[in-house]
């Protein structure tokens, strides 16, 4: 009898419970193609912002699954174009592996994609409770940044000073941290998410930070400043926008003489200062490549083979150190890449690496390390992982 009115029970449970997409959270973004509620196959492409840069980013809450429920995740490209006649590749919004979680805070790989002769994507998951997320990478949005650098300002205490950089376009705080005493004789800026759907760079970022916030960096603390922006494209990060190629154009095109961005230009405002007073040791920006990259790898200066003296002999240091450290699982590439694919003087000047060059001291290095996002140590761990072995490589260069 209870077994009867149990499973009556459980009966009425499934024919009520209907699967429903919820996107109205931080970095939220997915336009539903179709939903078969029977089967449990759900369709999206990520959701053109206009103006907002590539439709590849997508984040998603799955309402109404049953426990044990296999969910199939459909993802292809979205068919707007995102700039006059040109649509987006599918190959930015079809990891190899997406990211799941059962209850929004912890995020692992969903098995490998099928991929269809149409360009389709297709995910299979079991679903563990009534909610689903599901997500390109490991979401990092504001809210992360801001319990990152809370937890690490307490952890410091005196040792740390949080610092609004700037207000948005649309009135967000950029937030940023400052480690160790700001008159330091060795001064390092690392920033995050020019491109807001890199959050892979995020993550990267956050191993760093942590790792600097670690006994094992006692020594760096007390001889280097270190101002870390966790987030720089806050508005869409927040819009779960893409940003890369926003207009009139994204962050890390937007460092000229007057830049577009309230925290871009700040940012070249703070730098200029450090520079003045103490002398800029290394930038830093963090990125995730394309999918067809494989391992981490830096973007180094242009015209790297014509220089010489201390510029030729610090950045050669650093890929040396940086190849010794970042061993893997996401081992870096030992030799820099060169951002070729961005033709002319004018618009390298206005990536943030090449502003930073141009700006810092003969010694300074600026360097754009790019964390393979499309293999299977792509995930919290192997960025967490990347960032502490990236400590380490500044830690050593720094030394010096
Ligand atoms: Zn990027």
């Amino acid at each position: 009898m209870m077994k009867a009115l149990f499973l009556l029970l459980l009966g009425t449970a499934i024919s009520h419970a209907e699967l429903r997409v919820v996107t109205n959270f931080e970095g939220g973004n997915a336009e539903v193609v179709s939903l078969d509620q029977a089967a449990g196959r759900l369709r999206i492409m990520p959701a053109l912002h206009e103006g907002r840069g590539w439709p590849c980013w997508w984040s998603l809450r799955l309402e109404g699954v049953g426990a044990g429920q296999e969910i199939t995740l459909e993802v292809q490209a979205q068919t707007k174009p995102f700039r006059p006649d040109t649509v987006l590749n599918a190959s930015w919004c079809q990891p190899d592996f997406a990211s799941v979680s059962h209850d929004g805070k912890t995020w692992r790989h969903t098995a490998k994609a099928e991929r269809t002769a149409e360009k389709v994507a297709i995910y299979k998951i079991q679903a563990e409770g009534t909610s689903l997320w599901l997500a390109w990478g490991p979401p990092f949005v504001p809210a992360d940044a801001e319990k990152l650098l809370a937890e690490v300002q307490a952890k410091l205490g005196d040792e740390a000073e949080r610092f609004e950089l700037a207000k948005t376009r649309d009135g967000r705080p950029v937030n940023g941290i400052r480690i160790g005493k700001a008159d330091a004789p060795r001064q390092v800026w690392v920033n995050a998410r020019q491109h807001a759907w890199e959050s892979g760079g995020a993550w990267v970022g956050r191993g760093l930070l942590e790792w600097i916030a670690s006994d094992e960096a006692k020594t760096l603390r007390s001889q280097c400043c270190i101002h870390f922006i966790p987030i720089m494209d806050v508005d869409n990060v927040t819009l779960g926008a893409g940003g890369k190629e926003a207009l009139p154009q994204d962050h890390n095109r937007d460092w000229s003489a007057a830049p577009h961005y309230p925290e871009v230009a700040a940012a070249q405002r703070r730098l200029t200062e450090i520079q003045q007073k103490n002398g800029l040791d290394v930038f830093m920006d963090l990125h995730n490549p394309g999918a067809g990259d494989r391992v981490p790898f830096f973007f180094g200066p242009f015209g790297f083979e014509r220089m010489s003296g201390l510029r030729q002999k610090n950045y050669q240091r650093w890929i040396e150190l940086a190849s010794a450290h970042i061993t893997g699982p996401l081992k870096v590439d030992p030799k820099y890449r060169f951002a070729n694919y961005v033709k002319t003087d004018e618009e390298r000047g206005r990536m943030s690496s090449g502003w930073a060059r141009a700006h810092g001291g003969e010694g300074t290095i600026s360097v754009t390390l790019e964390t393979a996002w499309n293999t299977p140590h792509s995930t919290v761990e192997g960025y967490l992982t990347v960032g502490a072995q990236l400590g380490r490589t500044l830690a050593e260069y720094l030394r010096e």
